[in-house]
């Protein structure tokens, strides 16, 4: 089998990668380890709730804005339907035990409103913060479309400021400090290891508009698949890629699946976590420096999970989510912190016949080492420690939930939970990490150029977490392969 090109992993970013080369005319085998495309997005049911695992909303998906001219660009937006979440506030921090509460609304000038309503000595540490996100994520090349190809953007999410530093600089007052830091849960680095570049590229389309898709994460990956088929792409789903073949020049020739098959291939995107790409790899075809590098490279946080239904509609969760932060420097140290003193983040989860919320899934960000204890055991076959100890916190976590929050009722009861081992496993996350490899001060993540000709890489790791960051990365992939002027041209024609 001969394609041009092989792309693997079909997370959103391989999936976009497939997209983009098919549409720009190439021939392209998509190869997914596991038995459906888009595994993340899927999601599960229990009791007749769906309950989303790797997607509850996004920023920039408002009209024009950058998640939407994606969407066209892909021929997807046909294929989807989205909702706003609550303009007026759709998230709440809510900080646990005064009850403190600020609601994020959706544009820069609300935003802008309601932290000086609730902060009023701070505006112009507020100003200058929002100036800032707002001309950094404008610099980012495919989300700005203006913004020129800079490769000391990807330095500065290297060298720095940090997100705390930056706040450190512009005011004293922890409370706003610890609200401007909460989104650090939606990429998985503490605000002092984030660099405020990477803050900004995340938090900025969310300040920009924050909306769901009607159906949630299966509704995108069946928009993704049906668009896949139009174009042609060959999709190998329930089989892995086993290793890449580099000819002794230096040159990628093709992929080794796991079941011994062979596909050729004249140029391949990996997208899977970088040091999965490295096992994949004959051992001379990378200098040992970078090996070393990637192989050092530090994961984003891990979680446990806590998965409830409702016998009541949860009104609370209706285009809405909630964060509890216990103290003011909760999110300091992300993960390193007993459950009863870390934040918490709640989403709705939808009935299977509507989109009204009928339960909510509750993260607790938490470190992989946690379950280190069991880490050689595997999804049905844990032990009985294991068992008791996911009991265990599947109790504290149900209990710190209505203490938090008791506007979610009485009428809850606990569907399912899940523990780092279980993000490792089902979202062949190699240590367990919720978004990869951490973007993070003084980490050089790889990029999508390497030594081996013909080889791309692509994904959370490389550029950015999140469905838009995902879809960046496909972008800024397949742009060294299609030309990022052609790209830029084709999405101006979308705007
Ligand atoms: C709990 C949770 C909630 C989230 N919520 C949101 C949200 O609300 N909004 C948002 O925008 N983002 C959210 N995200 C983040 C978002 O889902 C991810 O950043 C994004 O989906 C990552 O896409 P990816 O393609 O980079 O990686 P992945 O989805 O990890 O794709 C990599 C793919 O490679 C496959 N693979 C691995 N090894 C091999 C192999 N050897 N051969 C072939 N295939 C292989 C994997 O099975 C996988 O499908 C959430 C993530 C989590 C974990």
């Amino acid at each position: 089998m001969t394609h041009d090109f092989v792309v693997v992993g079909a997370g959103v970013s391989g999936l976009t990668s497939a997209l983009l080369l098919a549409r720009n005319g190439y021939s392209v085998a998509l190869v997914e380890k596991a038995g459906h495309t888009a595994p993340l997005l899927r999601g599960f049911s229990r009791r007749g709730v769906h309950f989303d695992t790797g997607f509850h909303y996004a920023g920039g998906m408002g009209n024009g804005e950058p998640l939407d001219v994606f969407f066209r660009y892909l021929g997807l937006s046909d294929r989807l339907s989205s909702f706003p979440f609550d303009a007026s506030g759709f998230d709440t921090i809510r900080t646990a035990p005064d009850g403190f509460e600020f609601r994020f609304p959706s544009g820069y000038d609300r935003l802008l409103e309601n932290l000086v309503e609730a902060f009023p000595a701070e505006r112009s540490a507020v100003e200058a913060y929002l100036r800032g996100v707002r001309s950094a994520f404008d610099s980012i090349p495919y989300l700005s479309l203006d913004a020129p190809l800079d490769p000391n953007g990807a330095l500065r999410r290297v060298f720095g400021p940090t997100l705390r530093e930056t706040l450190d600089s512009l005011t004293g007052d922890e409370i706003l400090k610890s609200v401007l830091s909460t989104h650090c849960l939606l990429y998985g680095v503490p605000p002092e290891e984030v660099s405020f570049q990477q803050h900004a590229c995340i938090v900025g389309s969310y300040y920009l508009s924050a909306r769901g898709i009607a159906g949630g994460g299966r509704s995108l990956a069946t928009a993704f698949d049906a668009r896949l088929d139009e174009l042609g792409v060959e999709i190998l789903r329930g089989c892995g890629v086993a290793s890449l073949s580099v000819a002794p020049e230096g040159l990628l020739r093709g992929v080794r699946l796991d079941d011994g098959r062979e596909l050729r291939c004249g140029g391949a995107v990996v997208t899977v976590h970088p040091r999965t790409m490295l096992d994949m790899a004959p051992g001379g075809s990378f200098r040992p420096a970078y090996k070393k590098r990637i192989m050092g490279l530090e994961d984003t946080v891990s979680a446990f999970m806590l998965y409830s239904v409702s016998d009541l509609p949860l009104p609370i969760l209706s285009g809405r989510n909630l964060f509890v932060l216990p103290s003011a420097d909760s999110v300091r140290g992300i993960g390193n912190r007993p459950l009863e003193e870390s934040p918490l983040y709640l989403t709705a989860a939808r009935g299977q016949a509507d989109d009204v919320p009928r339960g909510f899934i509750g993260i607790f960000p938490a470190l992989s080492e946690t379950t280190r204890a069991w880490e050689d055991s595997v999804t049905g076959n844990r032990p009985e420690s294991y068992r008791r100890f996911k009991e265990g916190i599947t109790d504290r976590m149900e209990h710190l939930v209505k203490r938090y929050c008791p506007e979610l009722g009485r009428a809850t009861a606990c569907a399912d939970s899940s523990t780092p081992l279980t993000v490792r496993d089902f979202g062949n996350a190699p240590s367990g990490g919720l978004y990869g490899v951490k973007h993070k001060v003084g980490q050089y993540n790889p990029v999508p150029l390497t030594r081996v000709k013909g080889l791309y890489l692509a994904g959370q790791s490389v550029t950015s977490p999140g469905i838009l960051g995902a879809i960046l990365s496909g972008f800024m992939a397949c742009g060294n392969i299609l030309g990022h002027d052609r790209l830029i041209k084709g999405l101006l024609a979308c705007r």
